[in-house]
């Protein structure tokens, strides 16, 4: 039986079996924690404390006062040792706050479930998830409170769960699926009731069949009104949110509008679990699970870590190399980031480590375009990626703009399918920086 999907996209090899039957295994890190103040998508954080002071778990280390950000809370207790630029896993320098680890993981006693959480306004749970610091975890890290609030005109009629995990080698939202099942569905039926029109579709690949019956199963026992379950076909990058929508809704939408613009709401299946434990255990986002993986680890594993865990400490969790990698990857092998460094702290945003020997990698060099037409057919949003990395080359902007370049969604599935392996993702994503830099120069003339 067929399912829904969308246009375009690839099959990359799954690799998903190093880590797919590993039970997520708590680590409690005992070096020092590092708290980037921008660990989301807009404003950062200004750090509210300074080297000396006390934290506890749930304490913040910034202030998020700009509409569309996140604060950054402790995931540990001891003392602020470092308030400075460090580097972060892109290898930029970041503004940190760096907590010296007392290895007692004492709670801030300000956090207390939401009084009477089921009958409350639902508004409150918006102030709930913003003082929680959740963002979305696929990777997008959108600030959650501010994507649950769409202007009122937006008639929401869809509230999507991303349960697709379409990024190979990844497992940590499989596991969360599978582990957590009943937190996700309980949090879709809670957060719905900001939505009382919307049908709540918890979607997933249909790679995953235990996960399809667990939930499935969930939803059933917990008598979770207006939600189900929905498998969709297997192909990358289905996990996208235009290409949940297209698939689940049949609608088009461009990636400029916002997803409530078409009456849907999207968010990760983390998201939705975390948001419900902070309403309805107190609980701020201060963790999440992680899968280092890859040929180059000893043990890979699915980990559940407190956010600002060193990056090295995890891969030694995970009993280090064993054989040099090549590359280690933030992320999956299409849209992930290369790490120049282990010495950075795995972040909202840091959905896996993956570390790769020579034999699984493609470290070919780039040749001439062949005018195939494979990344053509592969761009899921349309785009002509090989004229897109022509305009970039020749530093002709305004025509990379002009042709759609903004449009993509940075998936690598133009790269993944190019013979003459040209890193056509790399110049969309240098096009679209060079772009957006521009746009903030004259808003910033007030041009
Ligand atoms: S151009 Fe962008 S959206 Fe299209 S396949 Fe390449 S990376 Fe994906
Ligand atoms: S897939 Fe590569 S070789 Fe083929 S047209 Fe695109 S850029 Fe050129």
């Amino acid at each position: 039986m067929g399912f829904p999907t969308f246009w375009g996209g690839v099959h990359p090899p799954q690799n998903k079996d190093l880590t797919r039957d590993k039970q997520i295994e708590p680590y409690l890190p005992t070096g020092n924690l590092t708290f980037p103040m921008s660990q989301h998508i807009g404003a950062p954080n200004a750090p509210v404390v300074a080297k000396g002071d006390k934290v506890k778990v749930g304490t913040p280390l910034g202030s998020a006062d700009a509409f569309v950000s996140a604060p950054v809370l402790s995931s540990v207790s001891g003392t602020v040792k470092e308030v400075g630029p460090r580097p972060t896993v892109p290898g930029t320098f970041d503004t940190c706050v760096v907590v010296e680890n007392d290895g007692l993981y004492e709670k801030d006693g300000r956090w207390a479930p939401l009084p009477d959480y089921e009958n409350c306004d639902p508004k409150e749970y918006l102030a709930r998830i913003r003082e929680a610091g959740i963002v979305g975890f696929g990777g997008a890290t959108f600030p959650a409170a501010v994507k649950f609030a769409p202007p009122p005109q937006d008639k929401i009629k869809w509230f999507i769960v991303n349960g697709a995990e379409c990024e190979p080698y990844l497992n940590c939202d499989f596991r969360l699926m599978m582990e957590a099942t009943d937190e996700i569905v309980k949090g879709t039926a809670l957060l719905l009731r900001l939505f009382p029109e919307a049908e709540g579709v918890i979607a997933v690949e249909n790679n995953k069949p235990e996960a399809i019956a667990a939930l499935s199963e969930s939803v059933a026992r917990l008598g979770a009104k207006n939600v189900r379950v929905q498998p969709l076909t297997v192909k990358y990058p289905q996990g996208s949110e235009k290409m949940l929508i297209e698939a689940l809704t049949g609608q088009e939408y461009v990636v400029t509008a916002l997803p409530a613009d078409v009456g849907c709401i999207v968010a990760n299946v983390r998201t939705v679990q975390q948001c419900w434990r902070a309403i309805a255990l107190g609980e701020p986002s201060t963790e999440r699970v992680v899968t280092v993986t890859g040929d180059a680890i000893a043990e890979p594993k699915n980990v559940r870590i407190p956010l600002g865990t060193s990056i090295r400490e995890l891969v030694d969790f995970c009993g280090g190399f064993k054989e040099a990698p090549v590359k280690v990857l933030a992320g999956g092998p299409m849209m992930g980031m290369s790490m120049r460094s282990l010495d950075v702290p795995a972040v909202k945003g840091t959905s896996g480590v993956l570390a790769l020997t020579a034999r699984s990698t493609m470290l070919r060099r780039a040749t001439a375009c062949l005018h195939c037409g494979r990344c053509v057919d592969a761009c899921p949003m349309g785009l002509v990626p090989s004229a897109l990395d022509s305009l970039v080359l020749g530093k002709e902007y305004e025509r990379f703009e002009t042709e759609g370049g903004m449009n993509c969604i940075e998936c690598g599935s133009c790269t993944y399918v190019c013979p003459a392996c040209r890193p056509l993702t790399q110049s969309c994503r240098d096009g679209k920086s060079f772009v957006m830099a521009q746009r903030k120069k004259r808003k910033a003339a007030g041009k």
